[in-house]
Order: structure tokens, then sequence, then C-alpha cells
């Protein structure tokens, strides 16, 4: 394990093998699921690129030098970090080019430019990058293209359909996997999240391999709505009315605060998709599919997997329109109508595990 990153090992190498042979590249993009230790991962990558002790070839930072020691408590001059503040929903361009008083003499693409005050580079890492607009991509794009020697810019997202062609096309991208059962197990346990084994190991299936996703389902009202909310996403059951208004209440319980709102909605858009994502597993194993053929069923089979991919699509689309700022209540309808209309064009159940 590297700088205590669990389940990566695979993009490590990658660092490691690019660092080695001095091939490494200036602006990445990492991309994969929310909670699955992406900007810890820029962090250390960042403290290894600024270390004083380490060669530059190593991913090896000494976590002891003046470089390392500021560089952990977010506090090093050769290293930015910015993301979306608290209450927006795009980035704001004087994170990049400074406010109207200081354009282009503050800012991540300023700070950037300059002499490192450190060591050899300067390091950049932006996170919720799928909160970019035309305007604040434009103002990064030249620093994409034409970076300073030795800098390294590290673009953090969850989904390439969520990026700008202007920034994909200048990134080089760096996919992270949800993290596998037993490692959201371990890190619940270790970061006391969970407070038994038997809640880890509840919430590892529950997260779709997403620490900070587990987080959220130990809110008992939560988990409570999850075993209640779940068993009724199948086709002889669905009630998309019903169902509209029971999780339209649920979401105005969260409280007066429009965050507390959408971050509940969230997390119930997030619960059903892990859901299907699940079932999805364990339906297109070979086994599965084997047993299906021996029993002439694989038509069957294939349209349930039609459907549980059409009902991951529409949660995510719903997820983008939450972040958009929609009509929370309308958000809940059409994505229930949607998903009644998925259910009805097949007759097949979807088995619960
Ligand atoms: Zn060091």
């Amino acid at each position: 394990m590297w700088q205590g990153i669990h389940g990566h090992d695979a993009v490590v190498e990658r660092f490691r093998q690019s660092l080695k042979h001095g091939r490494l590249a200036a602006s990445f993009l990492f991309l994969g699921p929310v909670g699955v230790g992406k900007h810890l991962f820029a962090v250390k990558l960042a403290q290894a690129l600024l270390c004083q002790q380490g060669g530059a070839g190593s991913l090896e930072p000494c976590g002891q030098c003046d470089s390392c020691l500021l560089a952990l408590a977010g506090n090093h001059p050769d290293l930015d970090l910015v993301g979306l503040p608290t209450g927006k929903r795009i980035l704001p361009i004087k994170l990049f080019v400074g406010d109207d008083q200081h354009r282009h003499r503050e800012g991540l693409c300023y700070n950037i430019s300059r002499r490192p005050q450190m060591g050899k580079r300067r390091v950049a890492i932006i996170d919720d990058a799928d909160h970019f607009n035309h305007a604040s991509a434009n103002c990064l794009l030249k620093t994409l293209e034409e970076p300073p020697a030795g800098a390294v810019i590290i673009l953090i997202g969850t989904s390439r359909g969520r990026q700008l062609p202007t920034i994909l096309s200048r990134t080089q991208t760096v996919r992270f996997a949800p993290l596998e059962d037993e490692t959201v197990r371990h890190l619940l346990l270790e970061k006391q999240i969970a407070s038994d084994a038997t809640q880890a190991d509840q919430l590892a299936l529950a997260c779709g391999g997403s620490l900070r996703k587990a987080a959220a389902l130990v809110d008992p009202e939560l988990w409570e709505m999850r075993q209640r909310l779940l068993p009724q996403f199948i086709p002889s059951r669905f009630d998309s009315v019903r169902l509209a208004k029971e999780l339209i209440a649920f979401v105005n319980q969260a409280g007066k605060e429009a965050e507390a709102r959408r971050q509940r909605l969230r997390s119930l858009l997030q619960m059903v998709a892990n859901h299907f994502r699940h079932l999805l597993r364990t339906a297109s194993t070979p086994e599965d599919a084997e047993s299906a053929i021996l029993e002439g069923s694989l038509e069957q089979n294939a349209c349930k997997i039609d459907e549980i991919l059409a009902i991951l699509d529409r949660c995510l689309e719903a997820e983008i329109q939450l972040d958009r700022n929609a009509n929370q209540a309308s958000l809940l309808e059409c994505w229930l109508d949607d998903l009644a209309s998925i259910f009805a064009a097949c007759p097949h159940e979807f088995a619960l595990k």
C-alpha cells in the first residue's frame, strides 16, 4: 500500500512508472465515484512531487522535510488547492484569474506561473471539476496547454460525461474504481464510522464502493428509509405516485436549509443507483449467463440488464439535474415516472438480494 491509500494500486504503479522514466504529464483529470480517495491521492502525489528529500523520480515523500509538513498541513506555498465554494454550483472564474480588482494578478493560473518558493515545481489541485462552466474552463485552458516547466495540475471529477470537451482534450485521464467491499469495511472500522463489524458489513454492501456514501448511510433515518424503499423498486410493487409523495416528505424533513434537503435527495438517488449497480454486478457474472443459457432464458436476462442500465442512466441524469438546481419535487416525480416506464417495458422481476 502506498501512503495509506487503499484500493488504487494500479494508479500508484502508473505514477511510479511515469516518474521513474521522467515522463510525468503536466495535467491530469482524476475521475471516479465520490468518496473513493481521489482527493487524498492527489494530495499525497503533490506531497511526493514537492518533497525536498525524495529524488526527482521518486513517488515516496519523506514525510519529515519542511515541504512535506507544509503540504500535509495544507499550507505549502507551491501547492494551490481550489474547489467549489460553499453554496455555489459553478467554479467561479476568480479562482483561476483573480477577482475584478486583481484580474491576472491572483488565482490559480497566476500562482502556478510564478517561480516556486521552496522547490523545483508548483502543483495545483482542482476539486469539483464537474462544476466548470465554459467561462471558468476557458480561464484555465491556456495554463493547461502551456503549463510552466515542472508544474503539475490535477483536476478531480466524477465522470467523463460531466466534463467539457476542452478540458478532456487537454488532460490525461486517470480512472479511480469504486473501492472493494472489503476495503470499505476495513476503512469504516478503522475510521470508526461504523460502530461494529455488523454495521460495517451492511454499509459496505450498500454504499457502492464509496466511503462518503457509506458515511451518509450511518444516518439512522436514511438507513431506515433505505430498508423500506428498496423492496418497492420492483415492477410489481412500484407505485411512482405514492413513492413521490413519500420521498418529497422525507426530503423536506431534512430541514429548512436548501443544502440539507439537496444532500438528502442526493443520498436517495445514490442509494437507488447503488442498489441497481449491485444487481447489475450479480446479473452479469459468467455463471449467471451460463445458467440463463441452460434455462433458455438468456433473452430475458439481457432484457433485465438493459433495464438496469437504463435505470442507472436515469439516476445519474437526476443527480445532474439536482446539481443544476432543478425543482426537487418535480425532479423526484419525473425520475419516478421514468423509472415506472422502464419497469413497465419489461415484466421481468428484479431479484432482491
Ligand atoms: Zn519530504
